[in-house]
């Protein structure tokens, strides 16, 4: 007996651990710093991690009022309903609500390339198919309504990411108001906001809700994460946003108990903890800014918590810094092999990941290709 067939299903491909790589160089997990998964170099806010503490002895109970108040302080932080907030398990888990509650066998998604590779996962997992627009590096991947609409073909749903990994590009809203005018009715348009707390930018929740001079619309959603600024990476926690017309079809989809009472806890202190926020962005565009100006080769401008990088051969570069203690994405699996991706970390990870790219990058001889940016 063998699973369905699964021959277009990919493995996902995260960033690798610190755990991971010194065990197999075999050295001390302390030497390295790990800036491949977009992770808070700050770590959780101290809130959340005495909320987990204090709920730890509660997880023999089922996670229902825990759950509503979540999504009640979610909403209320959007000025939406409680039930627009579809809370998951990531935001990943968020995409999966999103598909089962769209797709039917062989409906198509339309993803960007290069991009975030969870979307087609997904959408594979519920019996769709993928389909892609190009984000073109002539210009700097730049994401405009013309780039989606011109390889559109009456996708069920069609996800931009703003700000993009890996590129951190970011897509205006009258773009997207653009983008889901012109497609069909029965097509959503995902906005994934992973990384939407670092980008000085308003929220897509403004399209949906009819917000500053936008007409309302029930044609867009909204991803958001607790992932990525608030530190919660390993709790596994974001949402969707849905439109009001959506709110309902949550129940019929939802993994019962979406979120787990640690998450939730945690979740309801970190989105009290502003400042935890703003201090994880205020450093975020500190090291976007220092690798900008120090790198000794192309640094796209970023919009995220990472920096894309035109190394000549990600590989060998990112096996390089690794070697010497400093663990950054090979964005070969992006479709870039010519990148590698950085994230933002502490001023010293950043300063010595800086540090570590240049002297890897002269020893390989590719210093003289340095672009201005
Ligand atoms: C990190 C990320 C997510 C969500 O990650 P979760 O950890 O599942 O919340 C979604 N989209 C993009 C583009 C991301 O980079």
């Amino acid at each position: 007996m063998q699973p369905r067939d699964l021959s277009d299903h990919v493995a996902y491909e995260a960033g690798r651990g610190i755990e991971e790589v010194a065990r197999e160089l075999g050295r001390d997990p302390s030497e390295f710093v790990k800036l491949a998964s977009n992770e808070n170099p700050h770590g959780p806010s101290p809130a959340a991690t005495v909320a987990l503490r204090e709920a730890a002895s509660s997880v023999s109970s089922y996670p229902k009022a825990a759950h509503a108040d979540l999504s009640a302080a979610v909403a209320e932080r959007w000025d939406v309903s409680a039930d627009q907030i579809w809370l998951a398990n990531g935001g990943d888990g968020a995409i999966d609500y999103l598909s089962r509650a769209t797709l039917e066998p062989d409906d198509t998604v339309l993803v960007p390339s290069p991009g975030f590779a969870y979307y087609g996962m997904s959408a594979r997992f519920h019996h769709g198919d993928v389909r892609e627009y190009d984000l073109e590096r002539e210009d700097d991947f730049e994401q405009s309504a013309d780039a989606v609409l011109s390889a559109y073909d009456g996708d069920r749903l069609v996800y931009l990411t703003s700000p993009h990994n890996p590129t951190g590009t970011t897509i205006p809203l009258a773009e997207i108001e653009t983008i889901a005018a012109e497609t069909d009715d029965d097509t959503l348009v995902v906005v994934d906001e992973a990384y939407g707390e670092f980008a000085d930018r308003d929220s897509a929740v403004a399209l949906l809700e009819g917000r500053d001079g936008f007409d309302a619309r029930d044609d867009v959603a909204v991803l958001r994460t607790f992932s990525k600024a608030y530190g919660l990476a390993g709790l596994r926690l974001g949402y969707a946003v849905v439109p009001d017309e959506w709110a309902e079809a949550y129940a019929r989809v939802n993994t019962p108990f979406a979120a787990s009472e640690l998450a939730c806890r945690a979740g309801l202190a970190a989105l009290e903890d502003d400042e935890h926020v703003a201090r994880t962005v205020e450093t975020t565009e500190d090291a976007r800014a220092y690798m900008r100006e120090h790198i000794d080769a192309h640094v796209w401008e970023s919009e995220g918590n990472f920096v894309l990088v035109d190394v000549g051969e990600a590989s060998a570069v990112a096996q390089a810094m690794q070697e010497s203690g400093v663990i950054v994405r090979d964005c070969s699996s992006f479709g870039l092999p010519e990148c590698i991706r950085i994230t933002c970390g502490t001023e010293e990870e950043t300063e010595r990941a800086v540090d570590t790219l240049n002297d890897v990058l002269e020893s390989a001889g590719t210093g003289s290709e340095v672009s201005e940016t």
